[in-house]
This record gives C-alpha cells, sequence and structure tokens, in this order.
C-alpha cells in the first residue's frame, strides 16, 4: 500500500530552523498582540508578498487550535490587502473556499487569520492518486471557481499551491486571493478599486520582462505582435524542480526602468515575420493584468490580452488537470511568458494557438508549425502507459524526457516507480482506475484548456460535465 503522509511535515512536529526562529520573533514584534493570543509554532508558507505560519491558540474551553497567520508584506497596497480579506470574508468558508477568522494590524502589518487546513503537497500525492481521487480532485477544484466567480472574483493565480489538499479526509481549500481582480460587473466593491491601481502591471520577481520599457509614443497602438522569439521544443527540455527560495519579506521587489522615447513617424517592418525590429523593440508595453505563474497563465494573459475574465482561472484549473492526468508536476514550466505560449503550442497545436489568438485580437508568428496532440495519447505515454512514439525508446526513457518534471518532481512512489515494486504486486495491486479513464476525462481536459476564452467553458458547465456523473 501506499502510504501518504497524514501530518503536513511543517505541523510543528519537526525543530525549527534559526532562521524560522528569527522570522517568528520578527512577527511577534512587528504584531504583539499575535503573542496574546497566539503560540507560533512554525513558518508554513513564504512567497514574495507574504509569510505564512502556524499558530497555535488555547480556546475558551481549554482546546488548543491550529491557525494559519498570513503576515503580508508591509508594502503591499492598503487597497490590495483590504481587497484579499473581501474576498475571504464574502466567499470564503464554505464550497472549499478557505475563509478568514480574523485580522490583525499593526502600522503597515497586516496578519490574516485562517482556520489551519493540514493538507499535502501536490508532489507529495500526485503518484498515488487513483483516478476516482484525481475525478473528485478536480470536481472540488471547479466547485470553489463556480463559487467565486459568481462573486465577479477572478483568482488569478489558480495553481496546486493555492488549493490545499488533504488527501486522507478529502477536504480542499482554494486560498490566495492576492493576485485576485473583479469581472467588469464584480460584487466585490474593492476589486473594483483594485482596477485603477493595476494600469502599472507589477513586475513579477524573476521573470524576464522583454517590454517593460514605456516609451512616451506608441508607434501603432492597433498592431501588437507577440513573437515567441524561441521556438525550442519543450520536449527537448528536461526540467528540474528549483525549491522554492525564501525572499526576505522585508525587501519589497523594486521594478524601477528608465523610458526610452522614440523617433516619431518610424514604421514597423517586421510585421508577421519571426524578428523585432528596432521600432518594435520599443514599443509602448501592453497594458494588461499579467499575475501569476506563467506555466498556468491562460494564452490570453500570455499575450496580454487587456480583456480578460473568470476564463483565465479555468485554463489553469486545465492545466492542473492535465498534470494530474499524466502524473507530471509542473506540467508547464516555462520561465517567462513566450516559453509558455512555445509549450502550449507545443500540446494544443501553434495554427490552432494562432487562431485562438485571432480572436482576441492578438497576432502570434511561430516560426515552426507544431501540430496538435491527442490529449490521451500525450497523458497515457506520460505516465508509461503506452509505448513512446519512438519505437526504441522504453517508456521510462519517455518518461523522462518531454515536457516538464524530469525525476526530480517525481515523488517516490509515484505510478512510475511500478517497476520498483514486486511484480505479484503490482499485479495485485488494482491499477487504481488508470486503465480505464473515460473519454469524457480528456473531454473535459480539452474544453478546459480551449484556447480561445470565449468558448472556453466555464466552472458552473464543467460542473454538469458527464464526468462527474454521480458526484
Ligand atoms: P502566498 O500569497 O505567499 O502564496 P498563500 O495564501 O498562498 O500565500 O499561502 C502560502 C502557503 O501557506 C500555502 O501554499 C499553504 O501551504 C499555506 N497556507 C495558506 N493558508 C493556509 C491555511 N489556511 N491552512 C494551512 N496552510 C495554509
Ligand atoms: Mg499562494
Ligand atoms: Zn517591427
Amino acid at each position: 500500500m501506499d502510504v501518504i503522509p497524514s501530518v503536513c511535515k511543517n505541523n510543528g512536529r519537526r525543530k525549527v530552523s534559526k532562521d524560522v526562529e528569527m522570522d517568528i520573533e520578527y512577527l511577534y514584534e512587528a504584531v504583539p498582540q499575535l503573542s496574546t493570543v497566539f503560540h507560533i509554532r512554525d513558518k508554513i508558507g513564504e512567497g514574495t508578498f507574504s509569510s505564512v505560519y502556524l499558530g497555535e491558540a488555547l480556546m475558551a474551553d481549554g482546546r488548543k487550535e491550529k491557525f494559519a497567520l498570513k503576515h503580508l508584506i508591509p508594502t503591499s497596497h492598503p487597497v490590495r490587502i483590504a481587497a484579499e480579506l473581501q474576498c475571504l470574508t464574502v466567499a470564503g468558508g464554505r464550497e472549499n473556499v478557505m475563509g478568514v477568522t480574523y485580522c490583525f494590524r499593526q502600522n503597515d502589518h497586516c496578519v490574516i487569520v485562517m482556520p489551519y487546513m493540514e493538507h499535502q503537497t501536490f508532489v507529495e500525492v500526485i503518484g498515488l492518486l487513483s483516478f476516482e481521487d484525481v475525478r473528485q480532485y478536480i470536481y472540488h477544484l471547479l466547485k470553489a471557481l463556480r463559487h467565486i466567480h459568481q462573486f465577479g472574483i477572478i483568482h488569478r493565480d489558480i495553481k496546486p499551491t493555492n488549493f490545499l489538499y488533504n488527501h486522507l479526509e478529502k477536504k480542499f481549500a482554494l486560498v490566495d486571493f492576492g493576485l485576485a481582480q473583479g469581472t467588469a460587473d464584480t460584487q466585490m466593491e474593492l476589486l473594483k478599486d483594485l482596477s485603477g491601481l493595476c494600469r502599472t502591471p507589477r513586475a513579477v520577481f524573476g521573470e524576464r520582462n522583454l517590454n517593460s520599457c514605456a516609451p512616451a509614443r506608441t508607434i501603432d497602438p492597433t498592431v501588437e505582435l507577440v513573437k515567441p522569439s524561441k521556438t525550442e521544443d519543450p520536449a527537448n527540455r528536461r526540467f528540474i524542480s528549483i525549491p522554492r527560495r525564501p525572499l526576505p519579506v522585508r525587501t519589497p521587489v523594486n521594478n524601477k526602468r528608465t523610458n526610452p522615447t522614440v523617433n516619431l513617424g518610424l514604421t514597423c517592418s517586421c510585421h508577421t515575420t519571426d524578428r523585432v525590429c528596432n521600432v518594435c523593440m520599443s514599443r509602448k508595453q501592453q497594458v494588461a493584468p499579467r499575475a501569476g505563474t506563467p506555466g498556468f497563465r491562460a494564452p490570453e494573459v500570455l499575450t496580454k490580452c487587456p480583456n480578460q475574465g473568470t476564463a483565465i482561472d479555468i485554463w489553469s484549473a486545465g492545466v492542473i488537470l492535465l498534470s494530474l492526468l499524466s502524473g507530471r508536476y509542473p506540467f508547464f514550466k516555462a520561465s517567462d511568458d513566450l516559453i509558455a505560449l512555445t509549450q502550449i503550442m507545443t500540446i494544443r497545436g501553434s495554427k490552432e494557438t494562432i487562431q485562438a489568438a485571432g480572436t482576441f485580437g492578438k497576432s502570434v508568428v511561430c516560426s515552426r508549425e507544431l501540430p496538435r496532440q491527442d490529449l490521451r495519447t500525450l497523458c497515457e505515454t506520460l505516465r508509461g502507459r503506452r509505448p513512446s512514439p519512438d519505437d526504441e525508446a522504453t517508456p521510462q526513457d519517455y518518461r523522462d524526457s518531454p515536457v516538464s518534471a524530469g525525476p526530480a518532481d517525481e515523488p517516490s512512489g509515484r505510478g512510475g516507480s511500478e517497476d520498483d515494486r514486486g511484480l505479484a504486486e503490482v499485479g495485485v495491486q488494482d491499477e487504481r482506475g488508470w486503465n480505464q479513464v473515460p473519454d469524457e476525462a480528456y473531454d473535459l481536459l480539452d474544453r478546459l484548456l480551449d484556447l480561445n476564452p470565449a468558448t472556453r467553458i466555464t466552472a458552473k458547465q464543467a460542473l454538469e460535465h458527464p464526468l462527474f456523473a454521480g458526484l
């Protein structure tokens, strides 16, 4: 039997490091009220804009209860903080969306207190899940999305680390509204206020931004060209998982750049070629929200389409389902938007991507035609259930070579290590449903990964998909 870690390794059992101890000390100093309520045990998450701690509180009835304390980076915009809180208070606490218990504020420090949900990381469980687990996981994710989308909330950062999953208890919780935005008709007042703040695209830390200069004048605002400069086949890449490097919370990301100007009257000569001329190099940057993680970004986000809606979350859910069905995580691991777009084209086809981009006013050029792949064949091959197209290669070879995660990302005991288990065990052990994945699963995947946001399935429609019959 596969053993699933039942206790999150950050559960306060391990001894915390000196660094974490210092961070906890810093938090107590920054927000002294915390010490009257919580015993802060450990740090359980750290990103660019927040650190999350595990705190224990003694309840009135003598029980000890666990909470997640999210300490937002002090430079966060007050409206941004308030909007995150509003999403949690208005939409949270039901339908697989995390709720909020309390919020502490001391000067520019803000700590959001949430019920603590024990969970496993995606990497820990992805190899152990049965097909039925996957069906339920995606159903519960879609339920959370339907719920927030009803409020006009676009989450913008749907990925496994923001969808907490407790495999044993079958619990799910969508967290992290730190990048959320409102739809045109959102019910969330603060998300409306945010649209003004988001005019300038926020730098995504560690990311190459090819055209972040804003010249004084636009040459031709009607032509926006997206040029994947690299047509490198992601299938030839091997990705290694890099552990999240803790960023010092006290140093905000600063991305000031000089603004070069452009001579007037220049015309562009590179349209529909795969070069970028000097005129285009200095074009004004298209202003469009571009939050999130490259590998989960929808084509309309990657190409900076200014009209983005709830469909962008659906695309990200599709990428998660692709990971679950193929057993690969991360699936698309791209350091920037153009590589991410190329990887999408490798799976969904370059012609199809170019055509879809046309529907939202973007012109994409790709120097090589990449055929659309059959999703079942792709996923079954990556799972090692099908021989690789290359006769010579064993499933193991193929498994290590294509789109994403190399062995470094494979949790021990995942499907791929069947070879390591005794033969008898493989024979006896049921295949966890992976030998009979219904066509409906790939049909839903195809609709979630619809390149065109206008026709992409909605969360509400997806929940009525035949794949979820009986749930
Ligand atoms: P960030 O904006 O820094 O990504 P998140 O809200 O996504 O912050 O939280 C970061 C991590 O902290 C999550 O991936 C999760 O592991 C942990 N976490 C957040 N909220 C909770 C919670 N309520 N219960 C348990 N763990 C949580
Ligand atoms: Mg997060
Ligand atoms: Zn040009």
